[in-house]
C-alpha cells in the first residue's frame, strides 16, 4: 500500500516566475524509510510542505495517507492531511515553546480536542517511544541536551499519532553519538509501522538507514531508487 502518491505535480510560489517543483511523480510505500536529498534550493522543503498539507499544488495531484489533494482542495481538507502527518522541524528550538516538556508534548493532542485522560496517556506513551524518562515531564525543554530536545520535539509530533513522520535534517548540529542514537530511534519508529520521510545532506545516513532515496535538483526528481543502487558504480 502506498503512503504517498504524487502524479504530474507542479508548484510555483506566488509572485515568482519559475516553478519550485516541476512535473514530480513518485510513490512512497507504507512503512518505507525514505531519504530526500539534494542541494539547497532543489525543492526538498517545498515537496515535504506539500506532503504535509501546508500548501497545495498548482497542477497534478497527491494522495497522502488516503487523502487526495489537488489545486481545488479546500483548506479544511488540507488541514486533515496536516493532522495525519507529523513534521519535525530542523532545529527543535523552532518547535519547542512551552515551559515544561509535558506542556510541549501535550500541545498537539490538546489542539486536537482530546480529553485530559487521552492527553496524559499520549504524552506518557510518546515519552516512552522516544526513550525519555517520564520524570523529565516537569523540566524545561530548553534545559535539555541537543539530543534530548530533538526527542521532545519528536515526542510532540508522535503524541498526535501521525501515519507519516517527516523529519527535516533531524541530526543537524548533533555530535556523532547523539546523531547515531537519534537515527536508531527513528529507525525503531519506522519498524513500528510509521512511514518515515527524512530530508538529509548526510549520504552516510542515507546508505545506512534509508530503503528508498529521492534525489532532487532544480525542482525535479533526478533519482528515485534504493540507496544500494544509487551508490553502486555499475
Ligand atoms: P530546498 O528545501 O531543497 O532548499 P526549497 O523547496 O526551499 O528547496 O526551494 C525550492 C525553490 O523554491 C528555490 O528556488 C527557492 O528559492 C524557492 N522558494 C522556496 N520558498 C519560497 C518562498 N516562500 N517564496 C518564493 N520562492 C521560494
Ligand atoms: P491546525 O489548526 O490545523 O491544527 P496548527 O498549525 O494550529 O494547525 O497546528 C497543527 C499542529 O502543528 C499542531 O497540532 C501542533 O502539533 C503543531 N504546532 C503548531 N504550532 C506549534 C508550535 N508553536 N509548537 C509546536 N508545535 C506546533
Amino acid at each position: 500500500k502506498s503512503a504517498v502518491t504524487i502524479k504530474d505535480l507542479h508548484y510555483k510560489y506566488p509572485n515568482t516566475t519559475s516553478e519550485a517543483l516541476s512535473d514530480i511523480s513518485l510513490t512512497i510505500k507504507e512503512q518505507e524509510f525514505v531519504a530526500i536529498v539534494g542541494q539547497t534550493g532543489s525543492g526538498k522543503s517545498t515537496l515535504v510542505s506539500l506532503i504535509d498539507g501546508l500548501i497545495k499544488p498548482e497542477k497534478g495531484d497527491l494522495n497522502v495517507a488516503g487523502l487526495k489533494i489537488n489545486a481545488t482542495t479546500k483548506a479544511e481538507d488540507l488541514s486533515k492531511v496536516h493532522h495525519r502527518v507529523g513534521f519535525v522541524f530542523q532545529f527543535p528550538e523552532q518547535q519547542l515553546f512551552a515551559e515544561t516538556v509535558e506542556e510541549d508534548i501535550a500541545f498537539g493532542p490538546r489542539n486536537l480536542g482530546w480529553t485530559a485522560g487521552q492527553i496524559k496517556k499520549s504524552v506518557d506513551d510518546a515519552l516512552k517511544m522516544v526513550g525519555l524518562p517520564v520524570a523529565l515531564k516537569t523540566h524545561s525543554p530548553f534545559a535539555l541536551s541537543g539530543g534530548q530536545m530533538r526527542r521532545v520535539a519528536i515526542a510532540g509530533v508522535l503524541a498526535m499519532k501521525p501515519q507519516i513522520l517527516i523529519l527535516d535534517e533531524p541530526t543537524a548540529g548533533l555530535d556523532t553519538q547523539a546523531t547515531n542514537e537519534l537515527l536508531k530511534l527513528i529507525k525503531q519508529l519506522n519498524n513500528k509501522a510509521t512511514t518515515v520521510i527524512m530530508v538529509t545532506h548526510q549520504m552516510e545516513q542515507v546508505a545506512r538507514y534509508a530503503d528508498h532515496v529521492i534525489a532532487m535538483s532544480e525542482g525535479k526528481v533526478i533519482a528515485d531508487t534504493t540507496p544500494r543502487h544509487l551508490f553502486s558504480d555499475s
